[in-house]
C-alpha cells in the first residue's frame, strides 16, 4: 500500500517496529505501526459525543480516561477542550454506554465517561475514572466489578466463598488474599463456614488466586472424607495404613531416638503425641494423622489431594515449593507434589523466626533474597514474606528443623537465626567459614557454628534405612553416616560428609553423597 496515500496522523513516531504489519515510510523517520498508519487524525467517539477527538502529537505519558491504561501519547486520542484522552484499545472497542446486569444492580447502569473519584459499591475500593452509575440509587461501580463471579474457590481457603453486596460487621475485616482492610459497608466474598474469612471482590481475579470456575448452581461435593476412622478408645484406622490399627500415645512418657520418624513428615517424633502401630514400626504424629485429605494451597489454583506412599514402592520426590528431596506424605495436583511440611504452611500465622505474620509471596520478576541463606534463585519462586517489612524466606529454610540431633553422643544442635558478626566463624564439619548473618546450627555447650547444609546434607528428609525409588530409574537405601570410616562417593570421589549417604546396588554396592551427585550419576547410567 502506498504510504503517501494514507492520511497519517501528526505523529512523531520514535520507535522502530519489526511487526509484519508495519509500513515503511520513505521519509527519514522510519517505520509506522499499521495501527498508527491507518488511524484517522480525528474521530467522533461515543464516549465523548460533545467534541471530536484528535491524535495527540505531544510526547509523554497519560492515562486513558476510560480504562486507566498508561499510554504513550502517540497512540492517544484527545479532546483538548475537556482534557479527555482515550487509548487506542478503547477507541477500537468503546465501552457500552449502558449495561443491564441485574445480578450487579437491578436498574440499567450508564457509563459516566470522565475523571471522577468514587467508592465502588461492589468492591469498596476507590476509583478515579469512568464508573458505571445509577443516578436514582447513587450507585457507582468499576467497569471490572460489574460481572464478578458469584461463587468461587480460591487457593487461599478450603471452602467456597460467595459474593455479597454487603460484608457487614465481623471479627476480622482483613482481606484473606491481599491482607488489606475490608470495608464492612461494601461488597466482597465471604465464607459460610468461617465467619471471619472475607476477601475483597476484586482480589480473586487481580491476584490470580481463582481457578476461573463459576460455581453458582453447581452443588458442592458431599462430605469431606476424614483421614481416619475411630475404631475404639484411642484407636484409629488411618487411610495410609489400612491393614493395622494405630494407637494414640499422648502421655509423652516414651521418648524415642531421632531415628524413629513420622511416616508423614519424616521428622523424628521424640516424645510428641503419636499414633503408632503395634504390629509394625509405622508411626504418625497426632497432628500429621489429622492432615486433611484435600487442601487448597497458594502454589496453584487447583485442589491438592493428600497421598501417602505405598509401602511396597516407597518413593522419593522433589517438593515443588522447597525443592527438597522428600519421601513422606505429599499434597498432589496433576504433576505437582508438595511435601506436607510446605503443605501445612498457613498464611498470617506468627512464626518464631519473625516478629510479624508470614504471607505467601510469588513474583518471578522481583524475587527477594532469603533471609536465612541469602540465596536468590530457583527457590525464590515461592517464598514467605512480610507485609510490614522486607523480610523474605524460601520454603527450604522455612522447613529447617529447629533442633537436630547430629551425633548420638553429643547434645542436640539448635537453629540460630543469624547473629551480628563478632570475629570469625568456622564450621567444624567442612572446616570452611560460616557467615554469621546466615542461619546456622549451634550448640550451647560447645558454641560451634555449623553450616545448615553441612548438618543436614541432602537426604535428611528421606526415611532412613528404607529402599526408596527415585525418578523411575533408580532405587537406593538411605544410610546414616555414623560409622568410623566414611565411604567415598562414586560420583565425586570425595568422602561423604553429610549425616546420610545413599547406597545403590549396581550390582556391586556404591555410595552417593549428595543430590547433585545422584542426579549426575542417574543421568550417566540411564
Ligand atoms: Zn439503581
Ligand atoms: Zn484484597
Ligand atoms: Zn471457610
Ligand atoms: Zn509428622
Ligand atoms: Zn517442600
Ligand atoms: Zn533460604
Ligand atoms: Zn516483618
Ligand atoms: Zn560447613
Amino acid at each position: 500500500m502506498e504510504v503517501s496515500a494514507l492520511k497519517l496522523p501528526i505523529h512523531k513516531h520514535r520507535y522502530r517496529c519489526n511487526d509484519s504489519g508495519c509500513y515503511n515510510n520513505a521519509n527519514p523517520g522510519g517505520w509506522f505501526h499499521k495501527e498508527c498508519g491507518e488511524s484517522p487524525s480525528e474521530i467522533n467517539h461515543p464516549s465523548h459525543p460533545e467534541h471530536p477527538l484528535t491524535f495527540n502529537a505531544k510526547t509523554g505519558y497519560k492515562r486513558c480516561h476510560l480504562c486507566g491504561l498508561l499510554i504513550r501519547t502517540h497512540v492517544l486520542y484527545h479532546c483538548s477542550k475537556c482534557n479527555f484522552s482515550i487509548c487506542i484499545d478503547c477507541k477500537r472497542n468503546p465501552p457500552p454506554l449502558t449495561v443491564q446486569h441485574t445480578k450487579t444492580h437491578r436498574h440499567t447502569l450508564s457509563l459516566l465517561a470522565r475523571r471522577v473519584s468514587f467508592t465502588c459499591n461492589v468492591c469498596g475500593m476507590q476509583g478515579d475514572r469512568s464508573p458505571y452509575s445509577c443516578i436514582q440509587c447513587s450507585f457507582l461501580v468499576h467497569r471490572d466489578c460489574i460481572d464478578l463471579p458469584r461463587v468461587i474457590n480460591i487457593n487461599r481457603h478450603d471452602h467456597r466463598i460467595s459474593l455479597t453486596d454487603h460484608i457487614g460487621r465481623r471479627g476480622n475485616l482483613k482481606c484473606g488474599v491481599c491482607h488489606q482492610s475490608v470495608n464492612q459497608y461494601c461488597g466482597g466474598y465471604t465464607c459460610s463456614t468461617c465467619p471471619d474469612f472475607v476477601v475483597h471482590s476484586s482480589c480473586p481475579t487481580k491476584h490470580r488466586v481463582w481457578d476461573g470456575v463459576e460455581l453458582q448452581g453447581i452443588p458442592e461435593e458431599e462430605e469431606v472424607i476424614p483421614p481416619f476412622k475411630v475404631v475404639g478408645d484411642n484407636l484409629i484406622k488411618h487411610f495410609s495404613h489400612e491393614n493395622h490399627i494405630l494407637r494414640l500415645e499422648s502421655d509423652g512418657t516414651s521418648t524415642r531416638d531421632e531415628k524413629t520418624r513420622c511416616e508423614a513428615c519424616v521428622s523424628p517424633v521424640y516424645s510428641d503425641p503419636v499414633y503408632s502401630c503395634e504390629q509394625c514400626g509405622f508411626i504418625l504424629h497426632e497432628t500429621c494423622a489429622n492432615l486433611p485429605r484435600k487442601k487448597r494451597l497458594p502454589f496453584r489454583n487447583i485442589e491438592f489431594k493428600l497421598y501417602a506412599p505405598d509401602m511396597d514402592s516407597y518413593e522419593a520426590f522433589e517438593c515443588y515449593a522447597c525443592k527438597t528431596m522428600f519421601s513422606g506424605f505429599r499434597y498432589k495436583a496433576y504433576r505437582i507434589s508438595i511435601d506436607v511440611r510446605c503443605g501445612t504452611f498457613s498464611e498470617l500465622e506468627s512464626y518464631d523466626f519473625h516478629d510479624h505474620p508470614a504471607v505467601y509471596y510469588n513474583d518471578k520478576k522481583a524475587s527477594p533474597r532469603c533471609r536465612a541463606c541469602h540465596q536468590r534463585g530457583e527457590m525464590s519462586q515461592h517464598m514467605l514474606s512480610c507485609d510490614d517489612c522486607d523480610f523474605a524466606l524460601d520454603f527450604r529454610c522455612f522447613n529447617l528443623p529447629r533442633v537436630v540431633k547430629h551425633k548420638d553422643d553429643e547434645p542436640p544442635l539448635s537453629l540460630c537465626y543469624g547473629e551480628d558478626p563478632n570475629g570469625n566463624y568456622w564450621c567444624d564439619i567442612c572446616e570452611g567459614e560460616t557467615n554469621p548473618k546466615d542461619w546456622f546450627y549451634t550448640c550451647s555447650h560447645s558454641g560451634v557454628t555449623l553450616h545448615v547444609q553441612c548438618v543436614l546434607g541432602d537426604f535428611s528428609f528421606l526415611m532412613p534405612r528404607r529402599m526408596i525409588k527415585y525418578r523411575r530409574y533408580c532405587k537406593f537405601e538411605v544410610v546414616p553416616n555414623d560409622h568410623c570410616s566414611r565411604p567415598f562417593c562414586a560420583c565425586c570421589q570425595s568422602r561423604c560428609i553429610g549425616p546420610f549417604f545413599l547406597t545403590i546396588s549396581n550390582p556391586e554396592i556404591i555410595y552417593i553423597c549428595s543430590e547433585g551427585c545422584l542426579k549426575k550419576r542417574s543421568l550417566s547410567h540411564l
